[in-house]
């Protein structure tokens, strides 16, 4: 009795996920390999469910270049925002996890992202980063391969750095102006961090870099 009350609640947890990612938008092999629901379970809730507030689905693959997140100042700042509310979620490991790609998804972890996801959404409701691009962020600051997580030399938020891109030590809220008059990076301030975040940023002497950076990224388009 016990088990199949258990299989019923691991099922009703995998279907409530898998919901909430297709009101996302999310595609069907994303959903399929965050729920383990088959293809045919997913695309049978989708048009079940009907829903006007979802977001509709992208065609093609998910996004995979973690250049994306910081490309512009504006998705520079929301991917910092994303990435805070992620860490507190425990939607990212507190360690490096080289293959997060196969063993990250999962219900558990799956359910943190959707709570990191929607709580992002509620403080910025028309947010740049969609829910595919959030997988992608919380997967590449599993691996740790690109994207890393730093200290901003100036505020010592936990920022994302790209280290194939421009070596910034500063966050995209306190370059190239320190300390803006607006800060919405006091929402998620104050905060311990887990394992995992630089305590150095390494090659992180350009500051000169910064002010041609912010030309370059005020022409770059958003996706
Ligand atoms: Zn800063």
């Amino acid at each position: 009795m016990r088990l199949s009350d258990d299989r019923y609640e691991a099922d009703r947890r995998k279907y409530t996920l898998a919901l909430s990612m297709i009101e996302h938008g999310a595609r069907i092999g994303t959903v399929t390999q965050w729920t383990g629901l088959s293809k045919y379970r997913i695309q049978t809730l989708s048009q079940s469910y009907e829903s006007p507030t979802r977001t509709r689905r992208k065609r093609g693959e998910s996004p995979s270049q973690p250049a994306y997140f910081l490309r512009s100042l504006a998705l520079a700042r929301e991917s910092m925002a994303l990435t805070y509310i992620a860490l507190q979620m425990h939607a990212i490991p507190e360690t490096r996890m080289p293959d997060a790609r196969a063993s990250l998804p999962g219900l558990v972890r799956g359910e943190r992202l959707i709570s990191a996801f929607e709580i992002y959404r509620a403080l910025l409701p028309d947010g740049l980063i969609s829910f595919e691009h959030a997988v992608l962020l919380i997967i590449e600051l599993a691996e740790r391969r690109t994207l890393l997580l730093a200290h901003c030399e100036s505020c010592r938020d936990v920022m994302v750095i790209d280290r194939l891109g421009p070596q910034h030590t500063m966050c995209p809220f306190c370059r190239p102006h320190p300390r803006a008059t607006v800060e919405p990076g006091r929402l998620w301030r104050q905060q311990q961090f887990h394992q995992g975040v630089e305590e150095h940023n390494e090659n992180g002497t350009q500051h000169g870099h910064d002010e041609h950076d912010a030309g370059r990224e005020m022409t770059s388009r958003h996706e």
